[in-house]
């Protein structure tokens, strides 16, 4: 069937699981900020696929590089050496300042592989009972949809009829740091936390709050597992976002645009001992480390470096911020955000977020809504200032436009 003839959004329908409820645009193409539906439409990506398009759609370096690798090499798996891990790995622990790496596929994955390098290290180092491991997470967190980490959500719908739930994880409130205190026991082998909370809505945490908590961290010989995963990698203006804190983590988590966007690429970062436990045998992935993975993310990580985006992500998101919060519009409860990782947060009675996305569509932007009432805003890091500017008139009219 030819793709004009296929009626997009009623085969999605028939034949897919419906576990999304995307807006109603189907796109066919990329470049840049912008990309362009079925129909030639062009709209400004305000998500950037959750931030794992932060260098823009098909940035032609990260496509060479993967297209010259996919001639050379594609997969060997960790039987055999290839000769793309070991530049990856001089690389990453170059940029992040890590010492030990380990390479993954998805952000799930990352995140399950600091579980379960933090529990060995706790039993085989720290000296935990075995099977008595305990990991201190946030409510309102999100790492992901597999079983274990679904597991210590505090959302419903994550949780709902998916039990039995592994145990070992320890609810607190997020930004609460006396909570922390007082949650850490003896069998505490780390504490897992997001340094903005994403998917919770761009949720800051107050100032101090993680100095604090790198010092209870330290003082009790708990690792500090920060899920860079959406806030990483220059997203906020900073390539991590620890460094707004002024702290270091123990291990780092990072995804999504570890690859761009080309390609499925995650990795646990440790600045100690934790990963040094996993011997032979003991944890693995077909696709993890792959030569083209690790090409796509070689590049992917060079273009964040050598085009400035660290550094545009700090400016274009001031200038965003300060656009937004320049909007007089009864609809809007706050604007809150760090970098290019931004959140317009309605009030309730303005209704239900996803109408704005809706109506910013029509205006050529795509957005997305979080928790009914927070759009949420996140463009790639190469947006310029007059995209920028662009973006906030249109955001202006829609969110003084009255939907009643
Ligand atoms: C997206 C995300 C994940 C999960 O990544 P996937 O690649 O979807 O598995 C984990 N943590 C955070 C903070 C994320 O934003």
């Amino acid at each position: 069937m030819s793709s004009s003839v296929i009626d997009f959004l009623a085969t999605e329908r028939r034949l897919g699981t419906h576990n999304y409820e995307p807006i109603g645009v189907v796109l066919s193409r990329g470049e840049g900020v912008w990309v362009w539906d079925t129909e030639g439409n062009r709209y400004l990506d305000c998500l950037s696929a959750y931030s794992a398009v932060s260098q823009g759609h098909c940035h032609p370096k990260i496509l060479a590089a993967m297209v010259e690798q996919a001639h050379r090499l594609t997969l060997t798996s960790r039987a055999f050496h290839n000769d793309q891990l070991a530049p990856f790995y001089e690389e990453i622990a170059a940029l992040t300042g890590s010492h030990k790496v380990l390479p993954m596929n998805s952000g799930a994955e990352a995140v399950e592989s600091a579980i379960k390098s933090v529990r060995k290290w706790g039993y085989e180092v720290k000296g935990v009972p075995d099977g008595q491991a305990e990991i201190i997470v946030c409510a309102d967190n999100f790492h992901g949809r597999t079983l274990g980490i679904v597991g210590f959500s505090t959302d419903a719908e994550t949780r709902k009829h998916f039990g039995p739930f592994a145990p070992g994880f320890k609810l607190i409130p997020f930004g609460d740091a006396a909570a922390l205190e007082a949650a850490i026991m003896p069998n505490t082998v780390a504490f897992l936390v997001e340094p903005i909370q994403g998917e919770a809505g761009v949720i800051i945490p107050p100032a101090g709050y993680f100095t604090k908590v790198r010092e209870l961290c330290t003082a009790n010989n708990v690792m500090l597992v920060l899920d860079e995963i959406q806030t990483g990698l220059g997203r906020t203006g900073k390539l991590l976002a620890e460094q707004h804190e002024g702290v270091e983590a123990d291990v780092t988590l990072l995804g999504k645009a570890l690859s761009g966007g080309f390609y499925p690429v995650s990795a646990v970062l440790s600045n100690n001992e934790v990963l040094g436990t996993l011997k032979p045998g003991q944890h693995g992935s077909t696709f993890g480390g792959n030569p083209l993975a690790c090409a796509v993310a070689r590049a992917a990580m060079r273009v964040l470096v050598e085009e400035g985006m660290i550094e545009n992500a700090a400016r274009q998101g001031a200038r965003f911020l300060e656009g937004l919060k320049d909007i007089r519009a009864n609809t809007i409860r706050d604007v809150r955000g760090r970098g290019l990782m931004l959140a317009v947060e309605l009030h309730p009675e303005a209704g239900r977020a996803r109408r704005y996305c809706d109506a910013l569509q029509a205006k050529g932007i795509l957005a997305k809504d979080t928790h009914e009432h927070t759009i949420r805003i996140a463009p790639p890091l190469v947006i310029t200032g007059d995209q920028v500017d662009w973006a906030l008139e249109r955001f202006a009219t829609t969110l003084t436009q009255d939907f009643s």
